[in-house]
């Protein structure tokens, strides 16, 4: 892992100050939060989306051309190389066509492995998440970075998107993204796919297959990458299902959401037992433990 600029640098130091951790921590020590250096090896994404970790990982720069990264200080502006680049692309995209600026939100951490809080996913360094907010070309400072929030595109009742908000640009950036030919797939709100699929020809086919209805993307939505060619030892999601999308797998979404009327309990509840957080439950590769404890040269 390279940092591409001194202002990189500076920043992963600053975010290293602002979490008042050490940059290593113990091997034994469960927590992948306090790795905020890459380990120096070529990159590679190991293990599974919700259970793996990343290799040489490459730093998001806070700023690019047509993007700006969002929440600096929890520290999770690292990818694979592929997302990374992918990044830059519909950022630089976005720019050329005038669709406003991409804000991004979370992808890996330094070394990926398990969040302590917020998703499951995004630990093999091929995740990220994106905003549908689409700000003018306004450096934002690092407080709106922590401050500002995410914009919901969909509806309170969850069938549709806010027409006051939705715009052909979120259709734009949303091609864009799953255009390019290392996606696997796209995960965005059901009423979010329905309006694509309002406009849809079959030339469209192509990539809104890969725009996926999930619970919950209504302020956001999450790309995955492909498990790339350097990383023998990442493990693929089952493939997408053929077709558009925008058939009857899609009204399920909306048919399952109808109010179901609540249960009396018959009898009183037995206590439930503490449940662990998937953080401390989940079973990583063994590949995932030499990383943990490599050094890093910008360290040593
Ligand atoms: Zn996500």
């Amino acid at each position: 892992m390279m940092f591409n600029s001194r202002r990189q640098l500076i920043t992963v130091t600053l975010t290293t100050a602002l979490c008042s951790s050490p940059l290593l921590m113990a091997a034994k020590s469960p927590f992948w939060t306090k790795l905020t250096i890459p380990n120096d090896a070529p990159a590679q994404a190991i293990g599974t989306y919700q259970a793996g970790c990343l290799a040489g990982g490459e730093s998001l720069p806070p700023n690019g051309n047509g993007y700006q990264v969002m929440r600096l200080t929890r520290g999770r502006f690292y990818g694979h190389p592929n997302l990374v680049g992918f990044i830059k692309d519909l950022a630089g995209n976005m720019d050329k066509y005038n669709i406003g600026t991409l804000l991004v939100g979370d992808l890996s951490m330094a070394r990926g492995g398990p969040f302590v809080s917020g998703h499951r996913s995004h630990q093999n360094g091929l995740d990220v998440d994106l905003w549908y907010n689409l700000e003018k070309d306004r450096p934002l400072s690092l407080h709106e970075r922590e401050a500002l929030g995410a914009y919901s595109l969909v509806a309170s009742n969850g069938r549709s998107v806010k027409p006051r908000l939705w715009s052909q640009n979120h259709r734009q950036m949303l091609k864009f993204a799953a255009s390019n030919p290392n996606v696997a797939r796209i995960f965005v709100n059901a009423a979010i796919k329905k309006q694509l699929c309002k406009s849809k020809t079959s030339a469209d086919d192509g990539w809104l297959r890969k725009i996926r209805p999930w619970w919950g993307h209504a302020d956001h939505f999450h790309v995955r990458m492909k498990c790339p060619a350097d990383s023998p030892q990442c493990k693929s999601q089952a493939p997408i299902p053929k077709g558009s999308g925008c058939d009857k797998s899609l009204d399920w979404w909306f048919a399952k959401h109808k109010p179901v009327k609540p249960k009396k309990p018959t009898k009183k509840p037995a206590k439930p037992k503490p449940k662990l957080p998937y953080w401390k439950q989940v079973k990583l590769p063994k590949a995932c433990s030499r990383i943990f404890r490599a050094k890093s040269k910008y360290l040593h």
